[in-house]
């Protein structure tokens, strides 16, 4: 295993097996402490491809080199196998977890379960889990949904709670919030039923509409305070 530099700061290795040689390229991000680093090469093994007698999967051992993480680090890799000098293409981590997203601090306030649904579904799609990721996905929208209408009606908060998901975006949301809810409401819901009846949107979908339903919260939050907050000023009694 020597390291090259191939091209534009692109950082390759290479692996050899047998007579040939094969290119990886090097592990820049850590799946543990979600650093960007240069990880360090250990070892690695072949295995046969299940699907292709002309491929070989790489499963390759790096380490961390973030002093406060040093975590191995597994990642596979697939090259073609009778080709010397094929660069192997990045399968994914066998290992680790997504780096997860920064949350708008109206959301963090929220309390919701939310975060932790989404974070947890968000694992089960990076290890490949994707039928119960949507599910998941659906659930956070539902913690979401329902926390954040019995905090601008909290003298509802039975009712929201009994009200079905559908039931709680129609009566509480508005505009064009209330057209993006419903429709992550649907795929999600197709997420969890037996037929779809969306086939042509998958869980990047419904986390794309998740994504646009938190930066349009989080606006509608920062504008509310803005606007409060620069009225009640200009209320004040001058001096
Ligand atoms: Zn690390």
């Amino acid at each position: 295993m020597s390291l090259l530099y191939l091209g534009v700061m692109e950082r390759v290795s290479q692996v050899r097996h047998q007579s040939n040689a094969y290119y990886v390229r090097d592990i820049s991000f850590c799946p543990y402490c979600h650093n960007h680093i240069a990880a360090n090469y250990q070892s690695s093994f072949f295995e046969i491809n299940k699907e292709s007698d002309a491929l070989l999967d790489l499963i390759t051992i790096w380490q961390c080199p973030n002093p406060e993480c040093f975590k191995y680090i597994f990642a596979k890799y697939v090259a073609h196998r009778h080709v010397n000098g094929d660069q192997a293409e990045f399968v994914g981590f066998l290992d680790g977890t997504p780096e997860l997203d920064k949350w708008p601090k109206v959301i963090v306030e929220l309390n919701s379960r939310f975060i932790k649904i989404y974070e947890q579904s968000l694992i089960a799609e990076f290890k490949g889990l994707d039928e119960i990721a949507g599910m998941g996905f659906r659930k956070a929208i539902e913690f979401l949904v329902k926390d954040w209408a019995i905090k601008e009606k909290p003298e509802d908060r039975d009712k929201i709670i009994s009200f079905t998901l559908n039931e709680v975006v129609n009566s509480y949301f508005k505009d064009e919030l209330k057209a993006i809810l419903l429709r992550a409401t649907w795929l999600g819901n197709d997420q969890s039923h037996y037929q779809k009846l969306f086939e042509e949107y998958d869980v990047s979908d419904l986390k794309e509409l998740i994504g646009l339903i938190i930066s349009d919260l989080d606006k509608q939050e920062r504008t509310k305070h803005w606007i409060n907050s620069v009225e009640s000023r200009k209320n004040k009694p001058s001096k």
